[in-house]
């Protein structure tokens, strides 16, 4: 990351399922709306002898649709097992936490490998600053999905896990950030010399996953440069200090001692459950990028530049076609949407949804261009004011209050190209001994004098009958 230190980062996310009912009971999931348990039975409380039933189909539906959206293979035809993962903490009852083996493998999302997608009960929440422990979550349908560490810097994090939210958005039927949690693995290598792996668990915000790597990043580097040694162990994330203080030494797979749950009949993934899941699902990012070149003859490139933001992808769908679909409304939505658009919205650090614009802004913007009404280069301007303003303005409201309007008046034209003409001899030299590229020089001189508003049309026009008559 600095030139003589890198980082490796794995994560482990959890999302809930949104289902009507637990994992394994009947009971309500809206755990936040309702007093501390009152959402509870024998199951989900972990009760000795209370026999769960049989897994909610649809939590399984979408933990596959995950997978797939993942571009995970399915675990096919194969006992998938819940697991009992032991360990001891007041949220949990019966000692253990009911986990499946993977449902999907070998996935990969942006650059990040999947290691696998499985699906798992939420424990309840112990709340001992009230000396309560609240059951009302305790069953709910949880999916995780592990990384690779495949992740190289705290941005890279950050915009993952931003675009997996995207993800989940697209999919439905997930709870999103709001109730995610992740656990960050990450080690640090300085001049060579390799640290050990260290996890942070439990972080419920994407920017405290940032923190938490910029915080770790310079800990573990501080201690390789001193000669130390990054000790092997789990760490907890004190949010209000943003720091990171060691837990415990790290569980290895035998402490949880894990045994197929004797209760629960595994489940089976076939074929035909497949299909039935893909019926359903949304067309994944990568069927988007295809039918794209395909359907608008845009480029692979662009294709997927726009589909890896979903939201700007349907924005450009949605462009096209209020435009009319031809060759040339595509090149235009392309150039303005996933070029300045998102040039723009890089510089400023946003992602679409977040500047408030809307598809209708972008109509108007090229509308405006096409009718010659702005330049090209006042159409750059205005999306970076639209966007700044956070899509208060229309791009019209933006033309009409600065005064952008294109310059098509052929006496301030030829004014300007005369300016041009006088203050530049060397670039009209050139053109005349033949170099046409010196027109374009003179074209930017004319687009400066009259701040990028002359119809660029009717410069060259005007500039070429003026370098004729000099022959
Ligand atoms: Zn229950």
């Amino acid at each position: 990351m600095d030139g003589e230190t890198t980082m490796k980062c794995g994560l482990e996310i959890h999302v809930q399922v949104e289902t009507r009912s637990k994992l394994f009971c009947r009971c309500p999931t809206n755990y936040n709306e309702v007093p501390p348990n009152t959402n509870v039975c024998p199951v989900c409380m972990g009760l000795p002898g209370a026999r769960p039933m049989p897994p909610n189909k649809k939590a399984i539906d979408i933990a596959i649709m995950v997978a797939k959206m993942l571009n995970c293979e399915i675990v096919l035809d194969k006992d998938i097992y819940f697991q009992r993962k032991h360990y001891d903490y007041p949220d949990l009852p019966s000692g253990y936490q009911r986990t499946t083996v993977p449902i999907g493998v070998n996935g990969r999302f942006l650059n990040v490998g999947i290691a696998e997608v499985h699906l798992e009960e939420d424990p309840g929440q112990y709340k001992p600053d009230l000396g309560l422990v609240d059951f009302n979550r305790s069953g709910i349908p949880l999916i995780e999905i592990v990384t690779e560490p495949d992740i190289r810097s705290p941005e890279e994090a950050r915009e993952f896990l931003k675009q997996l939210m995207r993800l989940f958005r697209y999919i439905g039927h997930l709870r999103g950030e709001g109730t995610m949690r992740a656990d960050v693995n990450i080690s640090v290598n300085y001049r060579g010399i390799q640290g050990n792996r260290v996890e942070v668990k439990n972080i419920n915000s994407i920017k405290g996953v940032y923190k938490v790597l910029k915080y770790e990043f310079i800990r573990q580097k501080n201690i390789l440069k001193r000669g130390g040694e990054v000790k092997r162990e789990t760490r907890a994330f004190m949010e209000s200090q943003m720091i990171t203080r060691a837990m415990r030494t790290k569980e290895t797979a035998e402490d949880y001692r894990y045994i197929p749950d004797p209760d629960i009949q595994p489940i089976v993934i076939d074929e035909r459950w497949i299909k039935e899941v893909e019926s359903q699902m949304p067309e994944t990012p990568l069927e988007k990028e295809k039918r794209f070149i395909r359907e608008y003859g845009i480029k692979e490139e662009d294709a997927k530049v726009l589909v890896s933001d979903l939201a700007l992808a349907e924005v450009f769908e949605k462009v096209v076609r209020d435009l009319g679909v031809n060759e040339k409304h595509v090149n235009l939505a392309v150039t303005w949407i996933r070029n300045e658009l998102k040039r723009v919205l890089a510089y400023n650090k946003i992602d679409f949804l977040e500047s408030n614009l809307k598809p209708e802004h972008l109509t108007e913007l090229i509308r405006l261009i096409t009718d010659n009404i702005i330049s090209q280069k006042i159409g750059k301007k205005i999306i970076e004011i639209m966007v700044e303003h956070r899509g208060k303005k229309s791009p019209r409201e933006i033309v009409e209050e600065m005064g952008l309007t294109v310059i098509t008046e052929d006496d301030v034209l030829v004014k300007a190209c005369e300016e041009a003409i006088k203050n530049n001899p060397k670039a009209v030299k050139d053109y005349l001994d033949g170099n046409k590229v010196a027109l374009h020089f003179l074209m930017g001189q004319v687009m400066k004098l009259t701040k990028g508003r002359a119809e660029p049309k009717k410069v060259v026009k005007i500039l070429k009958e003026k370098l004729d008559t000099m022959v």
